[in-house]
């Protein structure tokens, strides 16, 4: 189980609420199910309407959390975090395939909806503990229910997509524009618009955040989310479990996936 690829899931799912508008809802039955999951071996091999539903009610919970922690509520988001770690547990297994030394593999079990919940999870908490709550963030785009993890250096990132900055930026574009319309029928030669400008974003900035490089893999024992300082003995102990760390070279954050082990399967 590569988790930084599994807390990709979590936002995944959330955002499949939608952008508003002719950007609906794409959860709305098993074919918008199976799209999701499409790409996923270990979770493409038949869904339900329970998964459906399961995920559904998920979607609502990863969504609050990412909500705790845009409004830098860093308690409610570990507690909720916590709970959903509970919940949705995973397994660690000894693994020594391929001639590898002995490492630990997280392995999810159960319907697609529990291993789905349980990776998602498992990523949220470690991409959490790597970046900081302040990286978790909400779609500023009007009507959407999206979300992100802003892997930008300058940690600038607004929108949960590049359709959603699209329509922020002509939304304000055309905000200015009214204003200096008015500005001009009002006060002809005015220098000051009266329309607040809407902060702009870097277009490039925000295409790094999106398609930037996901930092490496890491695995870690720890399944509750706590202030740990010093950081070191965690530090100690993730690098003794470190799969990556000893597994063949592989596409960034594909690793169990696209390699001969995917993680939950075939040995559940
Ligand atoms: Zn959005
Ligand atoms: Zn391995």
């Amino acid at each position: 189980m590569d988790l930084n690829s599994y807390a990709e899931l979590a936002v995944r799912l959330v955002n499949t609420a939608g952008g508003g508008g002719e950007d609906g809802d794409r959860l709305v039955n098993l074919d918008g199910l199976r799209a999701l999951v499409a790409d996923r071996e270990h979770l493409n091999m038949g869904v339900t309407r329970n998964d459906l539903d399961a995920l559904r009610a998920l979607r609502a919970e990863f969504r609050a959390f990412f909500v705790a922690c845009a409004g830098g509520d860093g308690e409610d988001a570990a507690a909720q975090l916590n709970a959903l770690l509970i919940q949705h547990p995973v397994h660690p297994q000894l693994s020594g395939h391929d001639g590898q030394p002995w490492h630990v593999h997280y392995r999810e079990s159960g319907s697609v909806a529990d291993k789905y919940a349980a990776g998602a999870t498992m990523g949220l908490a470690v991409r959490l503990t790597d970046l900081g709550i302040e990286r978790f963030g909400v779609c500023q785009a009007p009507g959407c229910l999206g979300v992100f993890i802003d892997v930008s250096s300058s940690n600038t990132r607004r929108y949960c997509s590049d359709r959603c900055m699209n329509r922020a930026n002509v939304s304000a574009f055309r905000a200015r524009k009214r204003g200096e319309d008015e500005a001009d029928t009002k006060a002809p030669g005015a220098t000051v618009l009266p329309g607040a400008p809407v902060a702009g974003q870097d277009p490039a900035l925000d295409e790094r955040a999106w398609h930037g490089a996901e930092a490496s893999a890491v695995h870690r024992a720890s399944l509750r989310v706590v202030r740990v300082e010093p950081p070191a003995p965690l530090h100690a102990a993730r690098r003794a479990l470190d799969d990556e760390q000893v597994g063949p070279a592989g596409v960034t954050g594909q690793h169990d996936l696209a390699g001969a082990d995917a993680a939950g399967a075939p040995d559940q």
